[in-house]
């Protein structure tokens, strides 16, 4: 699947799985100096290949006649100190229900891991600006994932997939600890547990054969 092919993939499921409302939310995808990402305006269950604008790491327009999304200069942030290859951004519920109250979400499940662990709120701006970029950039330093204050997620992956599942976890992550929040005082897992989970996961169960 080419890069766009896969924008549109991955923006049509986003739509079906309720992670983006209509013309919310923005993704991309990375090959070398070039990334594709989704156009600004546009529905993302709505859109074709030749729809999607692909820019140079430095956010020159090389292709397409729309304009890239407009939370463009923050993928290519994210890419700028990381090793990754693709960018999900959703204004999910839980997602935006956690970056509107709180200032991280706590490990309260062993799979937060998978983002590193804590994943923490960046500070509010504009969207769009070179100051959410850099704020979106610093919370996710180390990690997989961050949340963006009164805004929504951001996810990162070494495909445009892991990045989506990436998102599709910090979403469940947030509706656990807010349902959670609503039955009593979740429990947060302490670095000790989480280093045991590290410990487990490297070292798994062998089954002998009879
Ligand atoms: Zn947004």
């Amino acid at each position: 699947m080419s890069l766009r092919e896969q924008l549109c993939e991955y923006g049509r499921r986003a739509v079906e799985l309720g992670l983006v409302i209509g013309t919310s939310g923005n993704l991309s995808v990375r090959q070398g100096d070039l990334v594709a990402v989704t156009p600004s305006g546009a529905a993302l269950d709505r859109l074709a290949p030749e729809m999607c604008p692909i820019v140079d790491v430095e956010g020159y327009l090389v292709e397409g006649e729309l304009q890239p999304s407009s939370e463009t200069p923050m993928h290519l942030a994210v890419y700028e100190t990381t090793d990754a290859q693709a960018v999900v951004h959703t204004h999910s519920v839980f997602g935006t229900v956690v970056a509107t109250t709180m200032t991280e979400l706590p490990p309260v499940h062993y799979n937060a891991l998978l983002l590193g662990g804590v994943v923490k709120v960046a500070e509010y701006a504009t969207y769009g600006t070179p100051e959410l970029a850099a704020n979106v950039r610093a919370a996710m330093e180390g990690k997989q994932a961050a949340l963006m204050a009164n805004h929504g997620g951001v996810t990162i992956g070494a495909t445009l997939e892991q990045a989506f599942e990436a998102t599709r976890l910090l979403e469940w992550l947030c509706e656990v600890y807010v349902r959670g929040l609503g039955v009593g005082k979740p429990t947060i897992l302490t670095e000790e547990q989480l280093a045991a989970v590290v410990e487990r996961a490297l070292n798994p169960p062998h089954f002998p054969r009879r």
